[in-house]
């Protein structure tokens, strides 16, 4: 755990292990966090916000733009860090880590563009909006992108004067902490970032209950978020809710198909397919399908699965045995109950490590949970459809709404897909980027509020009218 700019025990002296998820091999041991701990955080964040909250946007940018030069400085070390805890081949890491850096860069930029709006509403009245911190906010993050996630909340978080405490996974603690510690060396004074490290039903409830916190970000499964929401409503705390998702990926009978299996590659298996917005379900035109899973097959049959450490690997293990415990119930599932054909993989290599074989699976039957659940690993189920409108229309049956892609060439089409898509991010001819400049977020039960962009200003201030007479 850090509290007040130290590495500090659990208040009852309890830890656990993190495991490398290639190997099964414990690389750390950490504070195992309970309810007294987190209190102790929000006791550390109440001291510390008044005199941050009073230091100059400016000045806040600064230690921002401090802590992005450190991280990229340490870009090797920290990405080996998260390889080991999380799974991802070292290149992935490594691209994460720079994401983490240029989303820093982004929001100590933003320092000098904050202020007060103000508005001359008549001869004798004036009106001002100050854009004041929220107080005390806390973090939930999940473990699949847990460098990116902790600088999508802490940059604007701490730019806008707030201070935090931040709850990360169990299985991927070590990246966050190492951040922390990072923002400290950039001059954040103690207190103002904080870092308790345990489980989510006792961390992670116990600053979501906690009434000193006034606002929760959270990222994680839509299960967790509605616990975090119902719980966040005791108090009417602010809530930020980045969830689960299940994004459709839309091939056209124009697509240029190259171009298109290389996007459905990266987006299902980048992570071994633990991203929220990861390529979830294909829908592809009947005219284009079989070519198109002729090209896809051959390409999932070039990713070598491996630790992420060797250079060679494409593709590493899941980040937990009960992750790919679920992976492998699916496709067992759908051999079994010849809900769908597996064209490739569906098979796991012997030995150590939560392992799992880029997997595509053909003539998925529409009541598949494949296509109705998010799936958090390496399957990725195709859909023939016959037209644009049959694939929007089995596109938004999902109670999910994040991210998805249509691949075409025609420009009525992209205009079609992006009005009609249900989510809160549509790529057209790509899938999975989301630079630092635009708001993300999703529609349904992906979440509520948006994230990234400018517009998270705006989720992490509270805004004060002042109306003067003259
Ligand atoms: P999770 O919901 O199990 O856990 C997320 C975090 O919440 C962890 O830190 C966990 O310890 C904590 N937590 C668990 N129970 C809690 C509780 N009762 N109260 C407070 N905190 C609690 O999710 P996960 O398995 O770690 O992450 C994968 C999920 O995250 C997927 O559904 C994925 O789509 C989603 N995700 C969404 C986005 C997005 O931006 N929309 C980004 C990344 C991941």
């Amino acid at each position: 755990m850090l509290i007040n700019g130290e590495r500090t025990a659990a208040i009852d002296g309890r830890t656990f292990a993190v495991m490398d998820p290639a190997t099964g091999e414990t690389i750390a041991s950490l504070s195992l966090g309970g309810i007294e701990d987190a209190r102790t955080a929000v006791d550390a964040a109440e001291a510390a916000q008044p005199d941050w909250g009073k230091v100059s946007p400016r000045d806040r940018a600064h230690v921002l733009a401090t802590a992005a030069r450190l991280v990229r400085e340490r870009v090797t070390a920290l990405a080996r860090e998260l390889t080991r805890e999380q799974g991802k081949p070292l290149r992935e890491a490594t691209d994460e880590i720079r994401g983490t850096a240029n989303v820093l860069e982004y929001y100590a930029g933003l320092g000098s563009t904050f202020r007060d709006e103000f508005h001359r509403l008549g001869p004798d009245l004036d009106a001002q909006v100050l854009r004041q911190p929220i107080g005390v906010c806390a973090a939930v993050i999940p473990w699949n992108m847990p460098a990116l996630l902790f600088a999508w909340k802490a940059g604007p978080a701490l730019l806008c004067g707030n201070a935090l405490v931040v709850k990360p996974a169990s299985t991927a603690p070590l990246t966050p902490l190492a951040l922390a510690g990072i923002f400290h060396e950039a001059g954040l004074p103690g207190g103002v970032l904080n870092v308790v490290t345990g489980p989510g039903e006792v961390v992670g409830e116990a600053l979501v209950t906690e009434p000193r916190v006034r606002k929760v970000s959270f990222t994680g499964s839509t299960a967790t978020g509605k616990r975090v929401m119902a719980l966040a409503a005791a108090d009417v705390k602010r809530v930020t809710l980045e969830l689960g998702g299940s994004d459709p990926m839309i091939v056209c009978e124009d697509a240029d198909l190259a171009a298109a299996v290389a996007g459905a590659i990266a987006g299902r298996y980048y992570n071994s397919g633990q991203v929220c917005t990861a390529v979830k379900r294909l829908y592809v035109h009947e005219a284009v399908a079989d070519e198109f899973t002729r090209r896809l097959t051959a390409a999932v049959g070039q990713l070598p699965l491996g630790s992420g450490l060797a250079p060679e690997t494409r593709m590493g293990p899941l980040n937990s045995a009960a992750g790919r415990d679920r992976i492998r119930g699916l496709v067992d599932e759908t051999r079994e109950g010849e809900t769908g054909t597996i064209v490739i993989g569906g098979g796991e290599p012997e030995g150590a490590g939560h392992f799992y074989e880029p997997t595509v699976i053909t003539d998925v039957a529409e009541d598949s949970r494949l296509l109705r659940e998010e799936v958090f690993g390496p399957i990725l189920p195709l859909v023939r459809v016959r037209d644009l409108d049959e694939a929007i229309v089995r596109a938004n049956r999902s109670p999910y709404g994040l991210g998805a892609s249509i691949w075409t060439r025609n420009p009525a089409y992209k205009r079609e897909a992006a009005s009609r898509v249900e989510a809160g991010i549509v790529w057209v001819n790509l899938h999975l980027k989301v630079p630092p400049e635009v708001p993300f977020g999703g529609t349904k039960q992906s979440g509520l509020g948006r994230e990234n962009g400018i517009q998270a200003l705006d989720a992490w201030s509270e805004e004060k009218t002042v109306l003067f007479r003259s």
